[in-house]
């Protein structure tokens, strides 16, 4: 039987690259680590490396997919928010890193911390760390691994919106928030009309009970929809999403959104008025209830 970090390695090597518009390419995510999609926006002068992987190895494979493709020179990385599954692969980028400045800083701190198993747990037990992130960065790397890994900031921080000039097409990463991570940022390729996500349109993963809010999520969803974009790539998806798919997403959110602040916390009036609106009551509907639920009043 496999080692879980040797099966991880195994599925890493077969990672594809996939092209979505001419100048747009992603690879897609592996769900039993938690590595998230990676990108490649291809100018004639420069090529964008969008996310910095979970690990070195993930950026190795992703790497290692892009080569054969033989683009214009890798100039840069976007980094879209600090969590671990997407800048902890920062070391093996051959190209300076950017990010929101509460990334640069966040990342910083975390580049101090002891990941190895005991430290880990530790945190996860003070409630600094949350366990689903030490359980997947457990499959990801073995404790030696994680002992050894050197984990690399941002070199270049911006506050709202940075452009980067790939020769033929002027890429934009633009800070947006959210209940995710406060620091969300997306990547938006112009002419293409493609916007790399991150984890922005994810609920606040590391509060307990996790949330969403109306009033971070609505203006959120506005944002997004007000890019003249035709393909929404969100990190742990497994395949882009269509506009139209996006603005479904978008519009079921705010219908359970305001059915949450309408009736307050009572399910029976919250899943009547749903099924009313035609809604199926399945297990994903009435997670992100419970999630605005929580939400309500932060
Ligand atoms: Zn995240």
């Amino acid at each position: 039987m496999l080692r879980r970090s040797e099966a991880v390695r195994a599925a890493a090597a077969a990672l594809k690259m996939n092209q979505i518009t001419p100048r747009v390419y992603w690879t897609p995510p592996f769900e039993e680590s938690d590595r998230p999609v990676m990108g490649a926006v291809v100018g004639e002068k420069g090529t964008l490396i969008v996310e910095a992987g979970n690990s070195p190895a993930h950026v190795e494979s992703f790497l290692a997919a892009l080569a054969p493709l033989k683009t214009s020179p890798p100039v840069f990385a976007a980094v879209t928010h600090w969590h671990w599954d997407h800048v902890f692969g920062g070391s093996a980028l051959p190209v300076p890193m950017v990010a929101h400045e509460e990334t640069a800083k966040t990342v910083a701190a975390m580049a101090k911390l002891n990941w190895r198993d005991k430290a880990l747990d530790q945190r996860v037990a003070e409630g600094t760390e949350i366990a689903f992130c030490r359980d997947m960065m457990k499959v990801e790397f073995s404790n030696a691994m994680r002992g050894r890994l050197e984990i690399r900031s941002p070199e270049i921080a911006f506050t709202d919106l940075m452009t980067i000039d790939l020769g033929d097409l002027v890429v934009e990463l633009v800070h947006v928030g959210g209940d995710h991570s406060s620091d969300s940022t997306v990547v938006f390729v112009p002419g293409d009309g493609v916007v790399f996500l991150g984890d922005c349109m994810y609920y606040a993963i590391y509060e307990d009970p996790p949330y969403y809010t109306t009033r971070r999520l609505f203006p959120l969803l506005e944002r997004l929809l007000a890019f003249d974009a035709q393909y929404y790539l969100p990190a742990h998806a497994d395949q882009p999403l269509t506009r139209a798919e996006m603005e479904a997403w978008a519009e079921e959110l705010r219908l359970i959104g305001t059915t949450v602040e309408r009736f307050g916390n009572n399910h029976r009036a919250i899943f009547r008025t749903l099924r009313k609106k035609g809604k199926v009551v399945d297990e994903d509907l009435q997670e992100n209830v419970e999630w605005f639920i929580a939400g309500l009043g932060k």
